[in-house]
C-alpha cells in the first residue's frame, strides 16, 4: 500500500510504487488517498473525491495498481494505524508492505500507536532527491530504505505551476492534467467545480 494526499498524484508516486512493486515482487500496490490529512492544513487540501478520482485515473492502466477508499470514507483525520488495520482486515492472508517517502518515514515515530505499526506491516521508505534520512530509532527488520530513480516532482510544485498558469504535462499522467483543467483545481480565485458525490 502507498498512502498519500495525492493532491495531485504525480509520476514520482507512480515510479516509486512501480519500482517497489518490482523489487519486492508485490502482487499489488493499493494507493490509499488520505481523508482529512492531520499533518497538513485541511483548508489547502482539495476535496477527497477529486484526489480519489485523480488517483484512479493515474493508476487505471496498471493491472497491479488499485485504489482504496478506506481513508476517505472513514470520518475524522487519517491515521496510518487505522489504514493498516482496515487493509489487514480486508486482506487477512496478505503480507502488508507500507510504501512511503523518506520524509514521511522520518516522522513515523510521531505517529499514533507507532509500536503497533511494526506488527502490521513492513515499511519501505523511498528516498526522494535531496532528502537525507537518518534511520536512527527505527526497527531495522521492519523498515527498508529504497532508492528510486530521481524524480524531482512534488504535488506542491504541481499545484504552484498550475496556479501560475504553467504546464504540468509529463509531471502527472495525461488524464490527471485533464482532470485538473476540467475542474479548475489549483487555480487562484476559483473553487474546484463539479459535483462529485
Ligand atoms: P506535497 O508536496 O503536497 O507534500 P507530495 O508530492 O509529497 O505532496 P504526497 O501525496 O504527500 O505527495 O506523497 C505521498 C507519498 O509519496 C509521501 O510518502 C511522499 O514522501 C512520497 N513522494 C512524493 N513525491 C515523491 C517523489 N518524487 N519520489 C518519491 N516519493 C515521493
Ligand atoms: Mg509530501
Amino acid at each position: 500500500m502507498m498512502g498519500g494526499t495525492f493532491d495531485p498524484i504525480h509520476h514520482g508516486h507512480l515510479v516509486a510504487a512501480s519500482e517497489v512493486q518490482a523489487l519486492y515482487d508485490l502482487d499489488e500496490v493499493v494507493f490509499v488517498p488520505t481523508g482529512e490529512p492531520w499533518q497538513k492544513d485541511s483548508t489547502t487540501v482539495s476535496p477527497a473525491e477529486h484526489r480519489y478520482l485523480m488517483t484512479v485515473i493515474a493508476t487505471a492502466s496498471n493491472p497491479r495498481f488499485s485504489v482504496s477508499r478506506v481513508d476517505i470514507d472513514r470520518d475524522g483525520p487519517t491515521y496510518t494505524i487505522d489504514t493498516l488495520r482496515d487493509l489487514a482486515a480486508l486482506n487477512p492472508d496478505a503480507e502488508l508492505f507500507f510504501i512511503t517517502g523518506a520524509d514521511a518515514l522520518a516522522k513515523i515515530l510521531t505517529w499514533r500507536d507507532a509500536d503497533e505499526l511494526w506488527e502490521l506491516a513492513h515499511f519501505i521508505g523511498v528516498t526522494r532527491p535531496g532528502y537525507v534520512l537518518s534511520e536512527a530509532g527505527l526497527p531495522a527488520d521492519k523498515v527498508s530504505l529504497q532508492e528510486i530513480p530521481a524524480m524531482a516532482i512534488s504535488s506542491t510544485d504541481c499545484r504552484a505551476r498550475t496556479a501560475r498558469g504553467e504546464p504540468v504535462w509529463y509531471l502527472v499522467p495525461d488524464g490527471v492534467v485533464q482532470h485538473i483543467n476540467k475542474y479548475h483545481l489549483y487555480t487562484p480565485d476559483q473553487q474546484p467545480t463539479g459535483i462529485l458525490r
